[in-house]
């Protein structure tokens, strides 16, 4: 190979972003940081510019953008700086880059991260929304476009580790797949008295017991949410039909997923929760390269739990198995509805337990369609988020 590997990392700033560039520093040799991006933080931003020196920024808007320029002239640092979805798109598209991580919170992160697979580069996936709300469309343009999509998700990216690679092209019946076991930790309320969840924080709700994460991703590990987005985003990576794909509980977040094959072997991968070690799998693979992740010790291992989750507990899981069944744009509703009531939760505007309501209520009001089109997938989320708002307007006094 040629000289080191350029990377695109969409949202460089966030809790993915940070843990990309940590496993990046760890080898210069092979790994060269060509576009970071950010949505308003200039400050984190430039900081990073002075220490990877990419080629390209990326801020949300011409305003943000702007200060960063006047940031980095002061500096004598040369770095292209852009603006908007259209900057996203440029930069996951450069001839230049090799692999793109795509890890932007959110629906935001939907046109870039399909940008990079119609460009065919390596999609290092952690935006999960982006399957969630376009996975035909957006499977449709990784097998047009030749890209290769690692998942960054570690359940995900466990059950690709325990997966005969030729799963993609014969399918999960051929390789002798019974069941996908997602794992998941059951978050910071797992044991939490239900009668208790409605005056649940956001700081509660943001403290995960095992893993350091984003707010938003944090709040749907608490509410389960992201399980459910989990399951819907393994359907369209590995082809499993919802009734193949299970979730077990397991506080220890050890096994990050399993994989069950008819002859009754089951393949899990385990590992400390540190996200650095999906990231450094999915940017070597198919080799592996050091993480800077602790490695396991089994001597000091506590036992480790499974249960099934309770859907009274986790409504928000059932809710998403139900959108997976219903399909065409339910997924797409779901999540909308998602975003807005967890960051009108993070703004203590309504409760934890409204969240549930929120897009139970939006799923109600917003019809589903087919999914025939990029256009009709950005139409649903609009009209999702004028549903759920509606409701947080009405209802979302503001809380103490
Ligand atoms: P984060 O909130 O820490 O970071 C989000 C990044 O996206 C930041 O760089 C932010 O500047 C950028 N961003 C936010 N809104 C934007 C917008 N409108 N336009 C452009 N950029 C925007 O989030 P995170 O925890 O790093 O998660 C990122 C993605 O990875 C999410 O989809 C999440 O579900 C997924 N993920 C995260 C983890 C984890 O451990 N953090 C694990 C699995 C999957
Ligand atoms: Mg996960």
């Amino acid at each position: 190979m040629s000289g080191p590997i350029g990377i695109a990392i969409l949202g460089s700033t966030g809790s993915i972003g940070v843990s990309t560039l940590d496993v990046l520093q760890r080898h210069p040799e092979r790994f060269r940081v060509t576009a970071l991006t950010a949505h308003r933080d200039v400050e984190g931003l430039f900081q990073q510019c002075l220490t990877h020196e990419p080629e390209y920024a990326v801020m949300a808007d011409a305003d943000a953008a702007e200060q960063l320029r006047n940031r980095l002239q002061t500096t004598g640092r040369i770095v292209e700086v852009l603006a908007g979805v259209e900057g996203l798109e440029r930069v996951a598209a450069l001839p230049g880059v090799g692999a793109v991580m795509a890890a932007i919170v959110g629906a935001a992160g939907l046109l870039p991260t399909l940008a990079a697979a119609r460009a065919g580069k390596r999609v290092l996936l952690a935006n999960k929304e982006a399957l969630v709300m376009a996975g035909p469309l957006f499977m449709a343009a990784v097998r047009e476009h030749r890209a290769e999509l690692l998942p960054i998700d570690s359940e995900h990216n466990a059950v690709f580790q325990c997966l005969p690679l030729t799963f993609a092209t014969e399918g999960l019946d051929t390789v002798g797949v019974r069941r996908i076991l997602l794992t998941g930790s059951g978050g910071p309320f797992r044991l939490t008295p239900l009668e208790q969840l409605p005056k649940a924080t956001p700081e509660q709700a943001c403290a995960h017991p095992n893993w350091s994460m984003g707010r938003k991703i944090s709040v749907d590990s608490a509410t389960m949410m992201n399980k459910g987005l989990e399951v819907i985003e393994a359907h369209w990576l590995f082809g499993a039909p919802p009734e193949r794909i299970e979730v077990v509980i397991h506080p220890q977040s050890v096994i990050h997923s399993m994989v069950e094959y008819q002859d009754g072997s089951v393949l899990a991968q385990l590992g400390n929760p540190d996200m650095r070690t999906p990231i450094a799998h999915a940017l070597a693979w198919p080799r592996r390269l050091a993480s800077g992740a602790a490695f396991l010790d089994f001597a000091q291992m506590a036992s480790l739990e499974f249960t099934t989750p309770d859907f009274l507990r986790f409504p928000c899981l059932e809710l998403a198995f139900a959108a997976l069944a219903a399909g065409g744009t339910t997924p797409v509703i779901l999540n909308a509805a998602n975003e807005i009531a967890v960051q009108a939760f993070l703004d203590r505007r309504i409760r934890y337990t409204d969240i549930h309501t929120v897009v139970q209520y939006t799923l109600e009001r917003v019809n589903r369609r087919a999914i025939a089109s990029l256009a009709v997938i950005l139409d649903d989320d609009v009209q999702a988020r004028t549903v759920a708002g509606e409701w947080v307007a009405a209802h979302g006094g503001g809380l103490s």
